[in-house]
């Protein structure tokens, strides 16, 4: 019998559930990623992830290959694509991992609604998280909405049941899965084909996820305090293998832990680990509220006016082309355009601005991080702006709002951050290089009319 695996956001061949899974059914197991029309023709024709993509699957189709299976890689609408693969290949059994985006969860009820028409079926399982939808509650039985309490029932869960973070092996033809990958020829098509130029990619270095891994393993301990200055290497650098599954998650959290136990990874250690749980807090927010795709989190925020109009679009076009006059911000958003990639501190700060500076609607800024960043999710990047605008869970308090030059001032003391992207200002002393030159809007006045705007929702 056979059997498809649909790859999506699990671009790796080790410590994945659906291959394992498939492997373990005893069938002779076909590969196949579907370039997705539905998601892809509405993207400009230069992006830096269909092209890591397109590099993964290169990649992949060569190992596949050298474990004697092969790669099948379509361009299409995956809602037909799949069932007809099916079809063409006679797979009983379509095997793939659990995505928690509202649309994709239309998309894979429709596949398997499909596929069911054929007689055929789609088993999914648990792959990107440690814990998903329903497995961390509150002693209600309720989902969670602030992260602390959410963090110590996952960390609790763990601890109950540490063999969550077993690998899922992929073993053709062992004893336990005795499956086979099909023999045959990978065809992938250029990039060209699929109407999408290269980009700076290369330039980037993005790497491989588990060798990026292992090298932030040797600075994991200084992460809680290195992680907030945007000019060091902090941070892991992580989030695109996280968001196409490059890296395993039970890998990198076993891993910090078994670190951490034994005193090898510093207090940054612990503080890493609450990142990825960040990462599955905002999953499971989207999962149980899919109204925050589009609404606040909090809907008393959708009553607030956000300015309009064309100076509205004047000043979101500064913002995005880093032109605010405020230099951080500036060179944050030219880092954003230049490399897809925005330091988290930077994407804290640049997201107040937009809301609480200029006065624009969250949405917009969600809108552009979603088109430009290289590790753009939709879970995370709402949750992030939502947390900006003080419209979501566990959001900061509306009242409190990032002053731009003492954020500057704090966490890149000697500008060289912003030097980097802004070069002309190299000549700037420190104490001079983080004060807004011809800024687009005053902070403190900006900040009276947001207090004067979030009036409409001020609660206890
Ligand atoms: P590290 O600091 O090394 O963290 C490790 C991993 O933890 C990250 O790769 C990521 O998977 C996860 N993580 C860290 N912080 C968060 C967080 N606050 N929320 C959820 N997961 C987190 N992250 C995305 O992955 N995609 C996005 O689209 C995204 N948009 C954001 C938008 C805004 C406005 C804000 C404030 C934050 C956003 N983040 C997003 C979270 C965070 O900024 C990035 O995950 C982080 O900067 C990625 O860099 P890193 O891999 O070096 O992170």
């Amino acid at each position: 019998k056979n059997a498809l695996v649909w790859l999506r956001r699990d671009l790796r061949l080790f410590d994945h559930a659906a291959l394992h899974h498939a492997l373990a059914s005893g069938a002779t197991v076909y590969c196949a990623f579907i370039f997705d029309r539905a998601i892809l023709d509405s993207l400009p024709a230069a992006d830096r992830r269909v092209e890591f993509i397109h590099d993964t699957l290169a990649a992949l189709a060569a190992e596949l290959e050298a474990l004697g299976g092969h790669l099948i890689v379509r361009h299409d609408g995956a809602e037909s694509a799949i069932p007809a693969l099916a079809a063409e290949l006679d797979a009983a059994t379509v095997f793939a991992n659990h995505d928690y985006e509202p649309a994709a969860i239309a998309r894979d009820e429709a596949v398997a609604r499909a596929l069911a028409g054929a007689g055929r079926r789609l088993r999914t399982f648990k792959d990107q998280v440690v814990f998903e939808r329903d497995e961390v509650l509150t002693q209600g039985g309720n989902p969670f909405s602030v992260f602390t309490p959410y963090k110590n029932a996952w960390l609790r869960k763990l601890e109950a049941d540490p063999s969550v973070l077993a690998p899922w092996s992929v073993e053709p033809g062992s004893a336990h899965q005795p499956g086979r990958f099909a023999p045959g020829q990978s065809v992938l098509p250029a990039l060209a084909d699929i109407g999408f130029a290269r980009t700076n990619l290369h330039e980037l270095g993005i790497g491989n996820g588990p060798q990026l891994f292992d090298e932030f393993l040797g600075r994991v301990a200084d992460y809680g305090v290195a992680r907030d200055y945007p000019a060091i290497k902090g941070p892991s650098y992580l989030s695109m293998h996280l968001r196409f599954g490059t890296v395993s998650i039970r890998h990198l959290v076993r891993t910090v832990m078994t670190m951490s136990a034994r005193g090898a990874a510093g207090e940054g250690g612990a503080v890493w680990l609450s990142e990825l749980i960040w990462r599955e807090f905002y999953m499971q927010i989207l999962y149980h509220n899919p109204h925050v795709v589009g609404g606040s989190f909090k809907p008393a925020y959708d009553k607030i006016e956000w300015e309009s109009g064309p100076a509205a679009e004047q000043l979101f076009a500064a913002w995005c082309e880093g032109r605010t006059g405020y230099p951080l911000v500036d060179a944050a958003m030219l880092q954003l355009n230049r490399t897809g990639y925005m330091h988290n501190r930077l994407r804290m700060v640049t997201a107040s601005f937009l809301c609480k500076d200029l006065g624009i609607d969250w949405r917009w800024g969600e809108a552009y991080f979603a088109l430009h960043l290289n590790d753009f999710d939709l879970s995370a990047n709402n949750g992030g702006w939502q947390w900006a605008s003080s419209s979501g869970c566990d959001a900061q308090p509306y009242f409190r709002i990032f002053n731009p030059v003492t954020q500057s001032q704090k966490f890149d003391p000697e500008g060289k951050f912003i030097k980097r992207y802004l070069p002309q200002l190299a000549g700037l002393s420190a104490k001079e290089i983080h004060l807004p030159r011809n800024p687009i809007v005053e902070h403190d006045e900006a900040r009276k009319r947001t207090l004067e705007r979030y009036a409409v929702v001020k609660t206890t």
